[in-house]
């Protein structure tokens, strides 16, 4: 098996290291990540400006790896068009440090890392540890993985197969177990710090908390808050099928009365 791993953490990142040593006996493993932190770059991709890349040794257990100034779709679409030997089986966006759940799939480098990788025609998981500590523990997460990527394997690598996954900070020994699940609500405060630069320009800086909501208990807000792992199965098509035929009715004059 060949695995693609991106992290928006960066290259540096604890989460590639531990995926890339847990992986390393089941796969040949390849890494294209940015050279710095591209959290919340969501699918931006770097086209008025060239992409700038180097190889990079620090990955012990790796085949090949690269350093790119670019976010993780331009990671995922430059390793997959122009620098792995051959088309991986697999693309591993993670693990990230933090949860991606709900409408955090919009604003994740992490999560884009991986619907590119489908977008080129490779199934593609984005990993996420719910931690933001500094000595967050992602050794399960990699076993976890380790174990998901056989099974998929097994099971042939579904071309379109897209999967969220998310695990709580916790022990082993505490996860309850793995929910499939469907994307939760995620809202932040959205607060937005005023503050002066040194020669007084006004400048802001954005903050603020998650705003605890209900959540159906099938969502992948839940399950994480439950104590289990979140496997949500995603796609890009953000076509709102509710109301195609709705809308074609409704304004199929609509070109005649303009
Ligand atoms: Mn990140």
């Amino acid at each position: 098996m060949r695995i693609l791993l991106t992290n928006d953490d960066g290259v540096d990142s604890l989460g590639i290291k531990v995926l890339a040593d847990s992986l390393s006996d089941i796969a040949e493993i390849f890494v294209v990540a940015p050279d710095r932190e591209r959290s919340g770059t969501g699918h931006g991709i770097t086209v008025f400006s060239p992409l700038m890349v180097s190889k990079v040794d620090h990955l012990d257990t790796v085949k090949e790896a690269w350093v790119v100034n670019g976010t993780p779709a331009d990671c995922v679409k430059l390793a997959i068009s122009a620098l792995v030997p051959e088309v991986p089986d697999l693309v591993i966006s993670g693990i990230n440090r933090g949860s991606n759940l709900g409408t955090d799939v919009l604003y994740s480098g992490t999560v884009s890392g991986a619907v590119e990788g489908v977008i080129m025609g490779v199934p593609a998981l984005a990993v996420s540890l719910n931690s933001f500590k500094h000595d967050a523990d992602f050794a399960y997460a990699g076993k976890f993985t380790r174990s998901l990527c056989l099974q998929l394997a097994k099971d042939g690598f579904e071309r379109d197969l897209l999967l969220n996954v998310n695990l709580p900070d916790m022990p082993r020994e505490s996860i309850h177990g793995v929910r499939i699940t469907k994307l939760g609500s995620r809202r932040y405060e959205n607060l937005f710090e005023e503050r002066k630069d040194p020669r007084g320009k006004t400048y802001y800086w954005l903050g603020g908390g998650i705003i605890e909501e209900t959540q159906d208990e099938d969502s992948d807000v839940a399950a994480v808050n439950d104590g289990f792992v979140s496997i949500t199965p995603i796609h890009f098509d953000l076509t709102d099928y509710r109301l195609i035929n709705e809308f074609r009715q409704r304004y199929a004059e609509f070109v005649d009365k303009v």
